[in-house]
């Protein structure tokens, strides 16, 4: 990983959880989270594309209230966005410029 890249999930981490952020929870502690969107075979997505998200939003708790990425996908967007949506707000909250 290159200085810049360790920089930028430096960065997006301290960001906090942005499902928990939606929901009125700021600042909860976040893992990284690669989006596959974009990453083809072999090709490992970007550090560039992370997005953080907490534990429970991550990797998931089980539980209805918490959906997760990873556990499902389909009832995490339809509460919180899609990748794409999440990766935009995270790049606008460090100073990106969007296009
Ligand atoms: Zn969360």
């Amino acid at each position: 990983m290159t200085k810049a890249e360790k920089q930028h999930l430096s960065r997006v981490q301290s960001l906090g959880c942005m499902a928990c952020r939606q929901i009125g929870y700021r600042d909860t502690p976040a893992e990284i989270h690669h989006p596959r969107a974009g990453a083809g075979a072999g090709r490992k997505a970007s550090h560039f594309d992370a997005i953080p998200l907490c534990p429970a939003h991550h990797r998931g708790i089980n539980h209805p209230l918490t959906p997760s990425i990873h556990l499902d996908k389909r009832a995490f967007i339809a509460r919180f966005g899609t990748e794409a949506e999440l990766l935009e707000q995270t790049r606008r909250l460090i100073g990106w410029e969007v296009a």
